[in-house]
């Protein structure tokens, strides 16, 4: 994908999901005889690609499926009109179909090299796939459900129970203080000197807001106030959407941090003089990420090149 310096919307509406014709009881029959159909395959979280450098989606002709694990009508392609529906395959199928692992992507592998329709796709399809292999049965009475509405509802038929996708909340937060400098944390699940903005899960019960000044205070011991919202990422890895914000310290001057030592090992004020100088011993997050377009805005520029000083993001200017 293009890199960002600027929070739009991290994958723009180019896939019309067509929730309405996911009912029709001949759907799949009438999109497999639809010669404009294409397949996704997926394979352990992996999408087929055209060639091992994954930049471009492998979508094929449905003469060429196998056995499927499970079929979804992701949509069709605003751009192409093209119908497409993803096909979760077991091993045995996916080496028939290509048996060079090469041309088997991760979606983090193709996050900076795909296309933003083939990535739109790529997210949809993992994302719902996943739920399939996570909800096979019903949550009521334990017997096996069965896949209805081109995919995007499991039903019990022992007790009627439809059971729906779901996506976990997660904030994701950009907290800056008063001489704009930005707040980092490196995760203990993470490398050594990978650093990126904090992030955590929504609570049952609890609103996007308030999670956020609570995970920034649990990881950092920092005390936050009035988030803004920024924009937001579908994150299947497996079932998650990031909902990223901005929010500003409540303290003046030097605000002490303290990571809480279990997820969070080291905590941070970064200027972007001290990002610049350090860049060679600090990771930063992956580009395809809105991790790196929420640092980056707040940064005025590319990671890459020095900060631009003119260019100060709103939060400096209060
Ligand atoms: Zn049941």
């Amino acid at each position: 994908m293009t890199r960002r310096t600027a929070l739009e919307p991290f994958i723009g509406l180019v896939v019309d999901r067509d929730g309405a014709r996911r009912s029709r009881p001949e759907l799949f029959d009438e999109l497999l005889a639809d010669p404009a159909t294409r397949l996704l395959p997926l394979w352990g979280g992996r999408a087929l690609m055209t060639d091992s450098s994954a930049t471009a989606l492998d979508l094929i002709t449905p003469d060429r499926q196998t056995a499927a694990l499970v079929r979804v009508y992701l949509g069709r392609t605003i751009a192409g009109d093209v119908p497409v529906i993803a096909v979760a395959l077991t091993d045995a199928a996916a080496a028939q179909l290509e048996p060079d692992e090469s041309r088997w992507a991760t979606l983090r592998a193709g996050g900076d090299t795909l296309g933003e329709v083939d990535y739109a796709l790529f997210v949809e399809a993992v994302a719902i796939v996943n739920w399939h292999e996570s909800h096979t049965h019903c949550p009521r009475c334990g017997t096996p459900t069965v896949v209805e509405q081109g995919g995007w509802v499991r039903r019990c038929f022992v007790d009627g129970k439809e059971v729906f996708p779901r996506t976990d909340p997660a904030i994701i937060v950009r907290v800056v203080d008063d001489a704009g400098r930005i707040l980092l944390g490196s995760n203990a699940m993470w490398e050594n000197n990978r650093w990126s903005i904090l992030a955590g899960f929504v609570e049952p019960g609890e609103p996007f807001e308030a999670a956020v000044i609570r995970e920034v205070q649990e990881e950092s011991g920092v005390e936050c106030t009035e988030p803004r919202y920024l924009g937001s990422q579908p994150w299947p890895f497996p079932a998650s959407v990031m909902i990223g914000f901005e929010a500003r310290a409540v303290a003046q001057g030097d605000v002490p941090t303290t990571p809480d030592g279990q997820e969070i090992l080291a905590v941070r004020w970064f200027s972007r003089d001290e990002l610049w100088a350090e860049r060679d011993d600090l990771k930063l997050p992956m580009s395809a990420s809105i991790a790196h377009a929420i640092i980056t805005e707040w940064y005025g520029g590319p990671l890459d090149e020095p900060p631009v000083q003119a260019v100060r993001v709103e939060s400096d200017a209060r």
